[in-house]
This record gives structure tokens, sequence and C-alpha cells, in this order.
């Protein structure tokens, strides 16, 4: 095996195997050799990843999609449209007989000055990222060293903005930065080596480390469903089909986020994407005890899915102490409440940089909306197949 597909390997899955580091799919790598871009295919995750999860790239047809206009519409018909040509056109640079899905940040990843690139999502990386003074700590503790982008849609409108981020850079005579940080997502760090690339993360680690003023407590543990269980398991079902799983959790650092609706927005409102696709978009509040729950979770339920075309997977009931925590299956479950530890990790570490801040509802609503394109994306492509 090649020198650099060895070590683009190692690297990632050395921090995809670290939850400090990423979390279920997230995060994508990859690495630049000649013409050919070697980037993260989709379904394959870090942890276990080998040769065969990158898909391949042509580069010169990736940078050939500058020369391509989109939709540029915030409204959501122009947003689709803009992230379906854009799909089909990242499809179409995949070197001839390349079948898997590159990740959609492929063509970030192409524009990179780095010849290996790690992106994550890490735990402390994000209590930076979703802060009120991330912005300005950013720029305090590394100065031109990193780039800060504002949040915004990840994939295309990404990559442009990264890209007429680093124009100005070099415009400004300054050169490339030692870490691209994405409000309210993540990290990217690159180098001509993988320890090029640990030795940013430490560094990275180390300096973020000394600012923390508390560290998150413990997660919030399982303990029994404290009300009418049969009504709430009927409810459960029909918001989520006849898989659904309930569990119900308290205590830890959870119980900072019941008191009031307004300190429960770390959890009612999204943090990063993440987030959204595996624990929802946005957890709901709920108040009121015993008979009143389970109707309370209907109605609540009724208008959430009326605004998010998805039910809630998190529903916080600050008079019961808990929250409950429900999705279709085992796994989907584990996941809902992996991120719902998450986020309470993120929240914490995130007073340490001003306090959390939440992403916009319409970068929200992308991810929702973007998520149902990728399922529909997905199923026909299983379709084509057969
Ligand atoms: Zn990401």
């Amino acid at each position: 095996m090649d020198r650099g597909m060895k070590e683009l390997i190692e690297v990632s899955r050395e921090y995809g195997s670290d939850s400090r580091w990423v979390l279920v799919g997230g995060g994508n790598t990859s690495l630049k050799n000649n013409g050919t871009l070697f980037v993260k295919a989709s379904g394959y995750p870090l942890a276990t990843i080998d040769s065969a999860g990158f898909a391949v790239m042509d580069r010169s047809r990736l940078a050939a999609i500058w020369d391509n206009t989109y939709p540029d519409g915030e409204d959501s018909e122009s947003v689709v449209l803009r992230e379906r040509l854009v799909f089909a056109d990242l499809m179409a640079a995949r070197v001839p007989g390349e079948e898997r899905r590159p990740s959609v940040e492929a063509q970030l990843h192409d524009l990179l000055p780095w010849y290996l690139v790690v992106h994550l999502h890490p735990t402390l990386v994000n209590g930076l990222t979703c802060a009120i003074q991330g912005e300005a700590i950013a720029a305090d503790l590394f100065s031109d060293d990193q780039l800060w982008i504002p949040a915004t849609d990840p994939g295309y409108v990404l990559a442009k903005t990264i890209r007429g981020a680093l124009e100005r850079r070099s415009a400004d005579g300054l050169g490339n930065p030692d870490y691209i940080f994405l409000a309210n997502h993540g990290v990217f760090a690159g180098g001509e080596s993988s320890d090029e690339v640990r030795r940013k993360y430490q560094l990275l680690e180390q300096v973020l480390t000394e600012q923390v003023t508390r560290n998150p407590g413990s997660y919030p543990v399982d303990a029994p469903i404290p009300a009418n269980h049969i009504a709430l398991e009927l409810i459960a079902r029909k918001e989520f089909g006849a898989n659904a799983c309930i569990s119900f959790v308290r205590g830890g650092e959870l119980d900072r986020y019941l008191a009031t609706r307004k300190v429960a927005q770390a959890l009612t409102g999204c943090l990063t994407p993440d987030h959204i696709v595996y624990a929802g978009p946005g957890a709901l509040y709920l108040k009121g005890s015993g008979a009143d729950i389970p109707t309370a979770w209907e109605a609540a339920g009724k208008e959430y899915r009326n605004k998010w075309g998805r039910p809630a997977n998190v529903i916080l009931f600050p008079d019961l102490g808990g929250a409950m925590i429900v999705a279709a299956g085992d796994k989907a479950l584990a996941n809902a409440r992996l991120l719902l530890d998450n986020a309470l990790d993120v929240a914490a570490y995130t007073e340490s940089f001003g306090g959390p801040k939440m992403l916009q509802e319409r970068f929200v609503r992308f991810i929702v909306d973007w998520e149902v394109e990728n399922y529909r994306s997905k199923m026909t492509a299983k379709h084509l197949r057969r």
C-alpha cells in the first residue's frame, strides 16, 4: 500500500475511534496525490475505515465545479435544487468507475492547501465553536494561525465561504492557517504528514484545555419512567412506529438545564449538525407531571412534527426531574442518547468561552431538509442497483 494511504488510514482510525474527537459517523479525512483526491466516502465510519472507504476523485473535475453557477436563493426550493445540482456535479467528478459516494465536503477537502486533511467534530473544540465568545477567543489564542468561519450550510456553501476566506487571507499576505474553525460544527486541520496533523490537534487540545474553567460533570443515568408507562409507550409508537424505544434519564449535568425554559435552550436548540441528525432538531420542554404528561407530549409532539416533519427524540420533563429519549429502534436510541450526552459536554465547555450560542433556525432547517434529501438519494441509489 502507498505510504500516504497507510498514513491516511492510520490517522483516520486513530481520531475516528476516540469519542473526544468524533462521534458516530462524523468527521472526514482526505489525501491528495497529484491529480487525485482520496476522500472519505459516506457510509464508512472513520473508526474502522480502510482503503475501500475512500472515494477517488478527479481533482481537475472538482476544480471545474467552481466555474458552474447554481441557484443562490435562500428559500427552500432554491436550496434543495442547488444541493441536488452540486451533488450531481460532485458525483460526476469521481474518476471513471468510482461508485462510492464521496463526503459532501469533498470539494472543500480539494481546495484546502494540505496534502493530508483531517476534519473532526471534537467535543472540547465545539465548546469553543458553539460559544458566544468563540470567535474572539479563537483570534486571541491563535491569532492569524486560525481562520474562523461563521455558521453556514455544509457542502457547497461551506466550501465556497472557505474558498473566499482563503483568497482574502492570501491577498492580505497571510499564509495558510493551522486551524479552520467552523462555528457550530467542528474544525479542519491538515499538513504534509499525519504527524504534522497530530501535532496540530495536540496543541489545539492543550491550548483549549488551559482555558477551561469548568469541566463537564457526569452524564444522566437510567431511571424508571416516572409516569403512566403504557400511555407514554402508545404515544412513542404513534410518533416513531412499531419499534419505538424509550428510556428515561436523570441527574448529572442534565439537572442544570431543567430549571427554566431559558436555561433549557442549550438542549431545546441545536449546537451542531450531529446533534440534529442523531438527536433531532432540539428537545421539547414540557411542564407538568402525572396525568398531564401524555396529553402534553401528544399536543407538543404534533406541533413539533408539523414544524420539522419529524418527531422529537428528547423530551425534557422539568417536573419529573429528567428527560425521556425516544427513537425508532435500539441503535437510534443509543445514538440519540450519545448526542444528548455530548450536547451536555459541549454546553458545559461553552461556559469557558462565554456560554452557548445555538444554531439559527434557518441552518437547522437546512440540515433537517438535507437529511430527507440524503435519505431519498440513498433510496434511489439502492433502487438503481437492483
Ligand atoms: Zn463536519
